[in-house]
């Protein structure tokens, strides 16, 4: 019954703007809009002075705003909601849970793409083919972009002397024609490669030969032709001619010419084609069918049954047990419901194998979603998942922000990996945290995965409020390794060492070597040595900027500070005294690396850290050399234990055990047995061949130690529970910490302990600890000062905790004495 006094309403929608500012605001709605505005719409409006951004809609209503006057909305871009009701839900609930603004997550979980802003860049589709479809305008801007390669909005406006030109460029990208995207560096390029191949007339046995016998009298020609069969051998086998060869193994061989290699493609007998590569292209699903392992099965069933009462359940499987082939029974199950499945990998892990298993399975009806993709991916797996391509989303932490409508289960791996905490910027959340409630808000399941669960995990299994289900048996009776305890004091004693190098790990090095397997050495420092000392007066150098000394890097003949990046060339004489004597102390996989060379000069070494794989695929490919034998010795970080499945590793070395076990930090225990009990699940994957790892530690009668070479997840877990609990520290506490940062010290230091008081004051004494300053006091040229508060899970109401917390740093946040001080919150921090 639509009334005269109805169509007079004004609408207004208040929008959620990706910028860390901590409310909605309130637009007004053009009539012409009213109709067909949604909530999860994105919309475009101007925020500020000049700027133009794209916000999502949150809630439509008719109550005008009573603080401001109400600009209007102007643009609609979408339809349909592409942020999922479930979504915004979710986005709630984390800027509620850990004190950041709805903005700073809406930041975060927008792909680049999706958010058009002043500050966007346009760029050809590579892709485009259908000019004739474009306005007189468009191709103005078209015609435009190809003579720069990309133009800035503004750029846009100025062309076409129009201000509002949103209309313009999202008919240009509904057609395909443009892509917009947020950096030049990101800018989207498909990999072309190029190749040849024969003429589909000439694949024949017979059309062969004679082909060959014409080009008798050009012998370059006949040159190619016979390159070509050798790499493709076409005889017998017409088939292969079809995939072709890359041109550029032509162009790179000195004894060919283009011309003549032209000329062949001028007469019609080699064609010239380009294909579009994806990384994941080349794998095809398959039908293999796996049959689980009895010890596969009955976790399996386990875990089905458990999820009739359990929201969580917790897979404790050993290294090698086969979680994946466990998942994806469960992926399976829950897909064939019509139900949606996230699969959640920590970022390093993701890039590789684990992926490929899953791609044979699943083929492209699964979406990956990874941060070294380039911003157009994400874009597709967004949409993808919304018009229901992609049931199935494999993907790193950010992967919970997409607009999922539908979850039945997400899957945790490696639910201990601390990668899956965001620390900088906000929103500061915990992805596996995430994950739980999200599951929830979408009446689904979660199962978290791990040979070594996080002691909140395993705490919550034992309490009884997740479900707990082990594999305690690794697949095809592999046996787990076996351990050996090397005393390096002992053996300095007796002038055994070889530098880093203990003569017993040397020993295992050569035997490797000569039977051919591989071996892997873990240290987890980058870089050459930690720092540089002077052997006369002991000067160390240090950044500028933070209160650290700087890490040598031998390679780049640089130091180099690892919190902020400051880079110098090396000392050659100490500044402070001037001698030339200025050594490298302690060590880092470099100069294991390094090592290595000069003792084995004929083994194939390679490093695996930071330095070495920031590229985008060089990850990737030192993991597939290595699968394929074409390294002997892997040397690296933590990198190298992450989720990794090799044939022939037998040997696994790990130096400075100790340094991380006596890490000043209330986790070190844990952590110390996370990493090494996952890089020693590297070894003996295989029942034929059984796997040795070696610790060299100053130490062997630790603790610690004897945990991690019986496999003890058990005892490792009682002792740190007990510690937990004794001095209040998770699971029994949740932990907020409160960093105060400003570039005066006494400033910061003033602040810090402002805060300090006023939160003592109402908390109590031993629940806030500090404010001291961290282990590198000053970052960046700001002073620190931590402030950690322990809130008992049981006895305190957290909701009203965090909202007090948060008071008291407005309150100093807008101190007029306390001039641009910074402060950052952090719940659950680790
Ligand atoms: P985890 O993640 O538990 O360390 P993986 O899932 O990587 O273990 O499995 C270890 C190895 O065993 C992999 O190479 C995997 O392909 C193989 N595997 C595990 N289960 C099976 C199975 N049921 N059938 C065939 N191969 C399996
Ligand atoms: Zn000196
Ligand atoms: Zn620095």
């Amino acid at each position: 019954m639509a009334s005269l006094f109805e169509e007079e309403t004004t609408f207004f929608a208040d929008l959620i703007l990706p910028v860390p500012i901590p409310s909605l605001f309130t637009y007004r709605v053009p009539r012409e809009m009213s109709g067909m505005i949604k909530v999860g719409a994105r919309v475009i409006v101007q925020f500020g002075q000049k700027r133009v951004t794209t916000a999502v809609v949150a809630h439509i209503h008719s109550n005008p705003p009573s603080k401001y006057q109400a600009k209007y909305i102007l643009e609609l871009l979408d339809d349909e909601p592409i942020v999922t009701k479930r979504q915004l839900e979710l986005f709630n609930w984390v800027s509620e849970y850990y004190l950041c603004n709805i903005g700073d997550v809406l930041n975060i979980a927008l792909p680049a793409g999706l958010k058009i802003t002043s500050q966007s860049r346009i760029q050809i589709n590579p892709e485009f083919a259908h000019d004739d479809l474009l306005t007189d305008q468009e191709r103005i801007v078209v015609d435009e972009i190809k003579k720069h390669q990309t133009l800035s909005y503004e750029e846009v406006e100025r062309l076409l002397q129009r201000s509002n030109i949103t209309a313009i460029i999202k008919s240009l990208v509904g057609k395909r024609a443009v892509i917009l995207f947020e950096e030049v560096k990101e800018r989207y390029k498909p990999k072309v490669v190029r190749k040849i191949r024969l003429n589909a007339a000439y694949t024949s046995n017979d059309a062969l030969s004679k082909l060959a016998g014409s080009l008798d009298k050009t012998p370059k020609q006949q040159e190619i032709l016979l390159k070509y069969l050798s790499y493709i051998p076409v005889y017998n086998n017409p088939d292969l001619n079809q995939k072709g060869l890359d041109k550029s193994i032509f162009s790179q061989d000195d004894n060919v010419s283009d011309a003549s290699l032209n000329t062949l493609i001028k007469k019609g007998i080699f064609e010239q084609f380009e294909i579009f590569i994806s990384r994941f292209d080349d794998i095809p699903a398959s039908n293999a069918v796996i049959t689980l392992t009895e010890t596969q099965k009955i976790a399996s069933q386990q875990i089905h049954e458990l999820f009739t009462e359990k929201e969580v359940v917790l897979l404790h499987g050993i290294t090698g047990s086969g979680k994946t082939e466990v998942y994806i029974e469960l992926i399976k199950q829950v897909l064939e419901s019509g139900l949606q499945v996230l699969f959640l990998l920590p970022e390093i892990a993701l890039t590789t194998q684990i992926v490929v298993r899953l791609r044979k399975v699943f083929g492209d009806t699964m979406g990956i979603y990874h941060s070294k993709f380039s911003d157009n991916e994400r874009v597709e797996v967004w949409k993808g998942i919304l018009d229901g391509k992609f049931q199935f989303v494999v993907g790193v932490r950010s992967a919970v922000f997409l607009p999922f409508d539908n979850l039945g289960l997400i899957i945790v791996d490696e639910e201990h990996e601390t990668s899956y905490k965001q620390h900088d910027p906000a929103p500061r959340y915990n992805a596996r945290d995430v994950a739980v409630i999200m599951s929830y808000m979408h009446k689904g399941k979660t199962l978290l995965g791990s040979a070594t669960p996080s002691l909140e995990s395993y705490y919550h299994a034992q309490t009884g409020r997740y479900g707990f289900v082990e594999m305690k048996q690794r697949f095809g009776n592999a046996a787990l390794p076996t351990f050996e305890l090397i005393d390096t004091k002992k053996e300095k004693k007796s002038k055994k060492m070889k530098n880093e190098f203990s003569s017993v790990l040397i020993d295992h090095l050569k035997l490797n070597l000569q039977n051919k397997e591989q071996t892997i050495l873990f240290q987890n420092r980058r870089g050459y040595s930690p720092y540089l000392q002077c052997e006369i007066c002991n000067w160390i150098p240090e950044c500028a900027n933070c209160d650290v000394s700087l890490t040598y890097h031998m390679k780049a003949g640089e130091v180099r500070c690892h919190y902020c990046g400051h880079k110098e060339e090396v000392p050659r004489t100490c500044p402070q005294c001037g001698s030339t004597q200025v050594k490298t102390m302690g060590y880092g996989t470099e100069k294991i690396e390094d090592e290595i060379h000069s003792m084995f000069p004929e083994a194939r070494v390679q490093r695996m850290d930071l330095d070495t794989t920031r590229a985008k695929n060089a990850y990737q490919q030192i993991i597939s050399e290595f699968e394929e034998g074409g390294i002997d010795i892997l040397v690296g970080t933590q990198m190298v234990s992450k989720g990794l499945d090799f044939d022939n590793v037998s040997i696994v070395g790990i130096f400075d055990a100790d340094r991380m076990i006596h890490f000043p930090e209330f986790r070190a225990s844990e952590r110390a047995f996370q990493m090494l009990t996952q890089v020693s699940g590297r070894a003996g994957r295989r029942a034929e061949k059984p796997g040795k790892v070696l610790i060299q530690t100053s130490n062997p009668g630790q603790k610690l130690l004897e945990k991690i070479i019986n496999n003890d997840y058990e005892g490792m877990y009682a002792d740190e529970i007990e510690e937990r609990e004794k001095f209040h520290y998770p699971p029994f506490t949740r932990l907020i910490k409160v960093t105060v940062k400003h570039v005066d010290e006494a400033t910061s230091s003033k602040a810090a302990k402002i805060l300090a008081d006023k939160l003592t004051a109402n908390l109590g004494a031993s629940r806030v600890l500090g404010p001291q300053p961290p282990l590198v006091e000053r970052v960046r040229n700001q002073f620190l000062f931590d402030i950690l508060i322990k809130l008992e899970r049981e006895k305190i109401n957290f909701k009203a905790a965090k909202s007090f917390i948060q008071e008291k740093v407005i309150d100093i946040l807008t101190d007029k004495t306390l001039k641009s001080i910074q402060v950052v919150i952090d719940v659950d921090c680790l």
